[in-house]
């Protein structure tokens, strides 16, 4: 018996250890799953008009100027997708995007088969208490894919991730402004899509792990699941109104 104690111990070691691991695995397996979860309190969320729901993004139209870096040439485009991304950027907040955007310093090596203007762009930046508009809905970004259909049919969205930057919120408000852009646009909730979901030809690994603290493993889990159940419950919030377009 005295002998049979190490291993008794080694095998209850390797059991706890076992089940801490699985622990990863609860994640999104209900709402609780998502750490941020908590922090709404769903029950207080009534209808909407659309107007309503946009007040609630507090968004503010701060757009590239027509004709300048980023737009130089006017690409127009019928939304069918929004594409959600995270700007992995730690210090820089909304209005610093938005301001990076309009003076052209986000560039990117113009390429055949890669970028098509030498510049980033994307329709929307949010954080924790405001979203800022930088293209209109129907011109190309260039924040997926390249000459893919990311670029070519989807409003791209960043989250921010600055120091400071309530993450929770973020989500929310980015579900909030999808929401609001699937019902203006009639884009249905199988078409908001992470940038994962775009490979980039010639890029390694192909799929960008993006937005990465929705993914789970590099790729859409559970956690994109519950972040498209928030889409859905603000969607489902909207009542029948005049919608304003987002150009
Ligand atoms: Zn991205």
């Amino acid at each position: 018996m005295k002998k049979a104690l190490p291993a008794l111990l080694l095998a209850c070691v390797v059991i706890f250890i076992g089940c801490r691991s699985g622990t990863g695995n609860r994640y999104g397996s209900g709402p609780a799953s998502a750490p941020w979860q908590s922090r709404y309190n769903d029950k207080l969320l009534g209808p909407v008009t659309p107007d309503q729901l946009l007040r609630e993004v507090n968004l503010r139209p701060d757009l590239i100027r027509a004709g300048s870096v980023g737009r130089s040439w006017f690409r127009p485009m019928k939304p069918r997708y929004i594409t959600i991304h995270s700007t992995q950027n730690y210090t820089g907040n909304a209005y610093n995007h938005a301001l990076a955007l309009k003076r052209g310093a986000l560039r990117a090596t113009k390429r055949k088969g890669g970028n098509r203007i030498g510049y980033l762009t994307w329709h929307f930046t949010v954080q924790d208490n405001v979203a800022i508009q930088h293209l209109p809905c129907r011109e190309q970004g260039e924040h997926a894919d390249f000459d893919g259909p990311g670029n070519n049919y989807s409003i791209g969205i960043e989250m921010c991730e600055h120091k400071g930057n309530d993450l929770a919120l973020t989500i929310d408000k980015t579900a909030r402004l999808a929401a609001y852009i699937s019902y203006v646009y009639q884009i249905p909730l199988s078409n908001v899509v992470p940038h994962y979901h775009w490979p980039r030809a010639g890029a390694s690994p192909p799929n960008k792990n993006c937005p990465h603290f929705l993914m789970e493993n590099g790729r859409p889990g559970s956690r994109w699941r519950w972040f498209l159940g928030r889409v859905q419950l603000h969607y489902k919030r909207i009542q029948t109104g005049q919608a304003r377009s987002l150009g």
